[in-house]
């Protein structure tokens, strides 16, 4: 009964395809719209693997230059501690050797100041010398306690130097990775512009190529190579397998024709290959059936088919071309059913219900 009713809608269907194309598309003019066609559709895929693949690489730019800045961070602290030292020993070292400096002034401005006062004061030439010696010791122990200092902190600024050359060449790492970053963002912007280029031209020809697929599909000579395997319709569980099932509203024992994907009313429904809409029509049971040759395997041809939707969900017309993954409608709860589901059919040839597990990936 269903198989008649089926055949009887797909007759109709192909005599209303027929009278509809009163546009009539010469087969010159047809072949040269798909080879643009085509040639536009296979850029817009070697393009956009090219931005996926370039997609990748940015992120691993950024993930690299993350993780320099990261060791950049790193010796900045160690970097503060010995700067603060180097720091605080300049300070150190400026106030002895002022104290120095205010030494050696003294000794001639004050006339010796005291240790001048006590070597004048010697009593002879061995006191002379004697004292002589202790303002040698005096002068010199703070000479020698400024050179240790002086030597210190020349240490501390090595350390700090290395660390800093250290953290340069960690940011030229960085800045080279910046630039063949921003090379790469050209270059994707190239793919952009390309790509919405190839686009531009689908576009153009896409009400043309419907033309052209609905005269095809009228006269039944839509044909070209499946390019499978399946994609799930849907990102929800299959519950219900396909083969003989007690159906939930007859009660009896009914072949199930396909497999269904239960969700909520509005959930998208995607083309589970690439291919074209040969029918969109309300059928009985099946609410809205939407249909989509996905090209002959073996000389058979092969199509899947989405049942339950409303008609205002539907996102394609007939006679056009869809991507793998591209939505095409939504779940519904339209026709015989106890809840909102995708029912999901595959057929190999034009009345042959296979199991859709044996083509999904
Ligand atoms: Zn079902």
């Amino acid at each position: 009964m269903r198989k008649q009713l089926w055949i009887a809608l797909s007759s109709a269907s192909v005599l209303i395809a027929s009278i509809l194309c009163s546009v009539q598309v010469s087969a010159e003019n047809a072949s040269k719209i798909q080879e643009k066609f085509k040639d536009a559709q296979d850029e817009k895929n070697k393009l956009q693997s090219q931005i996926d693949v370039k997609d990748t690489e940015l992120k691993e730019f950024e993930q690299k230059m993350k993780q320099i800045e990261g060791k950049i961070g790193e010796i900045q602290k160690d970097i503060t501690p010995i700067e603060d030292k180097f720091n605080q020993e300049t300070t150190v070292l400026n106030k002895m050797e002022s104290q120095y400096a205010d030494l050696v002034s003294n000794m001639y401005e004050e006339g010796f100041f005291s240790p001048l006062a006590m070597l004048l004061q010697s009593k002879g030439f061995d006191e002379f010398i004697a004292n002589l010696d202790t303002v040698k010791l005096i002068a010199d122990r703070k000479y020698d306690l400024v050179n240790k200092i002086k030597e210190g902190r020349n240490q501390v600024k090595k350390q700090r130097d290395e660390l800093v050359a250290r953290q340069n060449l960690q940011q030229q790492e960085v800045d080279k990775a910046k630039k063949l970053y921003l090379e790469l963002v050209e270059a994707k912007k190239k793919d952009d512009s390309a790509l919405a280029e190839a686009n531009k031209i689908i576009e153009q020809y896409s009400e043309e190529m419907i033309d052209v697929n609905k005269a095809l599909i009228a006269s039944g000579k839509l044909n070209f190579s499946y390019t499978g395997p399946m994609k799930s319709p849907i990102n929800a569980s299959m519950t219900s397998p396909f083969g003989l099932r007690k159906h939930p509203i007859y009660g009896r024992y009914i072949m199930h024709q396909g497999v269904d994907y239960p969700s909520p009313t509005g959930t998208p429904i995607y083309a589970a290959a690439d291919g074209v809409v040969v029918s969109s029509r309300a059928s009985g049971g099946y609410g809205w059936l939407l249909t989509i040759y996905h090209g002959h395997k073996s000389g058979v041809p092969i199509y899947s088919r989405y049942a339950h939707s409303y008609p205002n969900q539907i996102k394609v017309r007939v006679g056009e071309h869809v991507m793998k993954g591209q939505q095409v409608t939504s779940v519904g709860a339209n026709g015989q059913v106890t809840g909102a589901h995708l029912h999901f059919e595959v057929y190999a040839g034009e009345n042959n219900a296979v199991n859709p597990t044996s083509y999904l990936q």
